[in-house]
């Protein structure tokens, strides 16, 4: 009896938890590429239009996209910004975001 606590109680150790919380990755809805949020431009939803969270700091769903044409363009061909944000913004809508996206990492 004693000896089946004491294997459940080293079983249940938090450490690993508390290093996964610590390295929280991004991904590219584009190229599905991984990395720290700061390689990646921050996309949320704010009043039902996509807007760039240059501070990345935004409340709300966010999406993120590396800085590059070709992800966008990979983002548009899969629909992943509506899929990701579980939304259903209109092809229109889509495509204004398309140009703020490509006016941003132009710049
Ligand atoms: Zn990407």
């Amino acid at each position: 009896m004693g000896r089946e606590t004491f294997r459940r109680n080293v079983c249940t150790g938090g450490r690993n938890f508390y290093y996964m919380k610590n390295i929280k990755q991004r991904t590219c809805i584009g190229c599905n590429r991984t990395g720290d949020k700061n390689e990646f431009v921050r996309v949320v939803l704010l009043d039902d239009q996509l807007t760039i969270d240059v501070e990345q700091n935004q409340d709300g769903r966010g999406i993120y996209l590396c800085p590059m044409v070709d992800c966008l363009e990979k983002a548009k061909r899969r629909r992943a910004v509506n899929h990701r944000l579980k939304t259903r913004l209109s092809g229109k809508e889509l495509e204004k975001f398309y140009i703020l996206f490509l006016d941003f990492i132009n710049k």
